[in-house]
């Protein structure tokens, strides 16, 4: 698979015109945009929010700041940041029960963050608002939320899960650590790259991951570096990537990903470990594969694999939801050989 978008075929078009789209209400995007937490929370609730978030966030500037505007609104705010990196179901329930009494529940942080946040919301049937600090998961708008259960990650998808308002504000994202700007960014380039080519992709969706690639694999390295336009840039498209694959679901990189992260190796890294493997494996265009593997090169990512390579397999071929969207059919010697190759680094 080439990446081209073919406008002008009818045929293409007519191919895809069944699909369905699941999106946030409302998407607010731009500098200095969580300030407006606090009006958007006033319109969704009755003054009483809980805010999760991670424990390194506790003194940054934006949660003082959000808090700031849900006070102007006179609306009240308790913090739950018992949130792990790759988080357990378990820290899902302990939000549950910080969140008694609150009928909007922000979450302002990396995936792991949002993702306890959407699930805790919609078990409990209140309202949500998401705030990424880093470009990213795009779990901002999906209604997806990945959790360990008894130690193995899963995807929960339901509707349920879709945040009412996402707020992307670029300025939050300036003063991420630089390998945590790298291995978000390598997660959001993966998203747009494997949506793109996922079996239940759609035009709409080809779109967003196109020009998402395109502002990622030209802004990641700079945004590394910590050049602020390329940050901004970053945001834009880990939420135009998140849009997409919200709507067609990743792949075989984010399969063979899951193990990995079982082991501790956090989400970015392990997609980058493998990413560039599966889209060999998928006979993805070889000018992108190179491009993929230098941007990974420079950015120095990667762990050594401890786990056994067949333990790790059977893993994946139980992961239906991932490899139904492959466009190639995969067999359990197929991961078997793709995870030899990433252990020699071929
Ligand atoms: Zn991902």
């Amino acid at each position: 698979m080439c990446i081209s978008l073919k406008y002008n075929n009818p045929d293409f078009l007519l191919n895809n015109m069944q699909f369905e789209l699941i999106l946030p209400k409302k998407i607010i995007f731009g500098a200095a945009s969580v300030e407006r937490i606090g009006d958007e929370a006033k319109k969704l609730g009755d003054g009483s929010t809980l805010i999760v978030t991670s424990r390194g966030m506790i003194k940054r500037d934006a949660l003082r700041k959000m808090i700031d505007s849900l006070n102007n609104q006179g609306i009240n705010s308790k913090v739950f940041y018992e949130v792990d990196p790759e988080p357990p179901i378990e820290n899902v329930y302990k939000c549950m029960g910080f969140a008694e009494g609150a009928d909007v529940i922000i979450g302002i942080g990396g995936g792991s963050v949002i993702d306890v946040a959407k699930k805790a919301a919609a078990d409990l049937d209140t309202k949500k608002i998401m705030i990424p600090t880093t470009a990213g998961t795009g779990s901002e708008v999906t209604h997806e939320a990945v959790l360990k259960v008894e130690g193995k990650k899963r995807a929960f998808v339901d509707e349920n899960l879709t945040p009412n308002v996402a707020i992307v504000d670029p300025d939050i994202m300036k003063t991420m650590p630089k390998r945590l700007v790298a291995s978000s960014g390598i997660d959001a380039l993966a998203h747009a790259i494997e949506c793109y080519d996922s079996k239940r992709s759609n035009l709409l969706v080809k779109t967003l991951a196109f020009e998402a690639y395109m502002i990622i694999k030209d802004n990641l390295r700079k945004a590394v570096e910590g050049d602020e336009k390329a940050i901004g840039n970053m945001a834009l498209g880990s939420l135009m990537a998140g849009l997409a694959f919200g709507n067609s679901g990743t792949a075989l990189a984010h399969a063979l990903s899951y193990p990995l992260s079982n082991e501790g190796i956090p989400h970015g890294e392990a997609v980058a470990m493998v990413l560039p493997y599966a889209l060999e494996f998928n006979g993805f265009d070889a000018g992108v594969i190179e491009e993929v593997k230098g941007i990974i090169r420079d950015l120095k990512l990667g762990r050594k694999i401890k786990g056994g390579i067949e333990e790790m397999a059977k893993v994946v071929m139980d992961d239906k939801k991932h490899l139904s969207n492959n466009p190639r059919e995969v067999t359990y010697d197929d991961i078997v050989n793709i995870y030899r190759q990433v252990v020699k680094g071929v």
